[in-house]
């Protein structure tokens, strides 16, 4: 049987009579909750969750990276334990968040936890997990993985990809757009909400990678555009400021025009203004980029414009001047007057 209980911030959270946490000395009011993936993204966010559910919750962390879980463990003393191995935290937590760098990584993860299929009767927790999956990857690569935790009957999977960065994961004030069943939505809102602002339902499993790749394409186009067209303007003579005030007053306002423009002194505290240090990095960008090209050929969707940004991309990462910058350095790879 199923109870609601309030918790901190006013969400709801079903905890099941009868499941088993053997670590539990007061059984069944203690929640235990998963992370894997300690990366940029992932350690700020551990760190938000493991602040905001209540003390006596258990938080399994994990990261092939033993010096992040190290750490972690050093700055997160109280209610954390970390897991020798992916399984190990599947047995263990209810709830898992996985941030993890590509498709790969959350395909491989999630075949360990998942295999053999015996978590419900062989786990310390006997109810059906909450899987909540942060990484940007392919819906088909998602799909793949939510297939593998439905069909065996383990837990409900989710895709939330994120955007706001690492100020945002830091910051707590992410926004995460998820693909999820209906009847998982409210308590995954509610997880989410320990480490964001905003969590946006785009529909069933895998729509909030798509949105999320639909977005970041158009972002990756704009920001290509917005440098041609500042460059253009700056090189027939016009003042950087002014045209960009224009700009942002006129229909070609976006983003990178108006956030993030990538001419240096334009926005005050831009990347581009500190020579294109922190932001979005270039490679991210560009996996994004090459995520959402790979989604649309197999949906068949045709495109003008993402082969031609994809190539300015793979060159401005193999530029010198221009690799591990924020991806507002395509300004500068096109020739920019700095
Ligand atoms: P990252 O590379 O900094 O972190 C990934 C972490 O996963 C690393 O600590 C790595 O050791 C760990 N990892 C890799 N394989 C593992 C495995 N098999 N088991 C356990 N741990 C493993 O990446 P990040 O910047 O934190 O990004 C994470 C995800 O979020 C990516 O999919 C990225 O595209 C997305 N994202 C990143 C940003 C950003 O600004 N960095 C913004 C939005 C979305």
């Amino acid at each position: 049987m199923a109870i609601t209980i309030p918790l901190r911030r006013g969400f709801p959270v079903a905890i099941r009579h009868g499941s088993r946490r053997c670590f539990s000395s007061s059984r069944n009011l203690q929640a235990t909750w998963g992370f894997i993936g300690l990366g940029r993204m992932g350690y700020p966010m551990a760190r938000n969750l493991r602040a905001k559910i209540p003390a006596e919750d258990t938080l399994f962390v994990h990261d092939v990276n033993t010096a992040a879980t190290k750490k972690f463990l050093e700055e997160n003393p109280h209610g954390v334990r970390v897991a020798d191995n992916v399984r190990e935290v599947a047995e263990k937590a209810e709830t898992i968040i996985t941030s993890l760098p590509e498709p790969q990584h959350v395909k491989g993860v999630y075949k360990d936890m998942l295999e053999p299929a015996t978590l419900l009767t062989d786990g310390f927790v006997n109810t059906e997990r909450l899987f909540i999956d942060c990484s940007t990857i392919d819906p088909m690569t998602s799909g793949a993985v939510a297939d593998m935790a439905h069909s065996t009957g383990q837990g409900k999977f989710i895709d939330a990809p994120m955007s706001g960065g690492v100020v945002g994961a830091q910051a707590g004030t992410l926004t995460f757009m998820i693909g999820a069943a209906p009847e998982v939505v409210q308590k995954a809102t509610g997880v989410l909400s320990f480490m964001g602002r905003r969590v946006l339902h785009l529909g069933g499993q895998g729509a909030g990678l798509k949105g999320k790749l639909a977005n970041n394409y158009l972002l990756a186009l704009n920001n290509v555009a917005t440098a041609e067209a500042m460059s253009m303007g700056i090189k027939w003579g016009l003042d950087p400021k002014a045209l960009a005030g224009m700009i942002n007053t006129a229909t070609g306002k976006c983003w990178p025009s108006e956030v993030n423009n990538p001419v240096p002194g334009v926005v005050e505290g831009s990347p581009a203004s500190r020579d294109y240090e922190g932001g979005f990095g270039l490679a991210l960008a560009n996996k994004d980029l090459k995520l959402a090209l790979k989604a649309a050929a197999e949906a068949d969707v045709k495109l003008a414009m993402g082969e031609s940004a994809r190539a300015v991309y793979d060159a401005a990462e193999r530029d010198e001047n221009c690799k591990d910058k924020d991806f507002s350095v395509i300004y500068r790879f096109l020739g920019g007057k700095e």
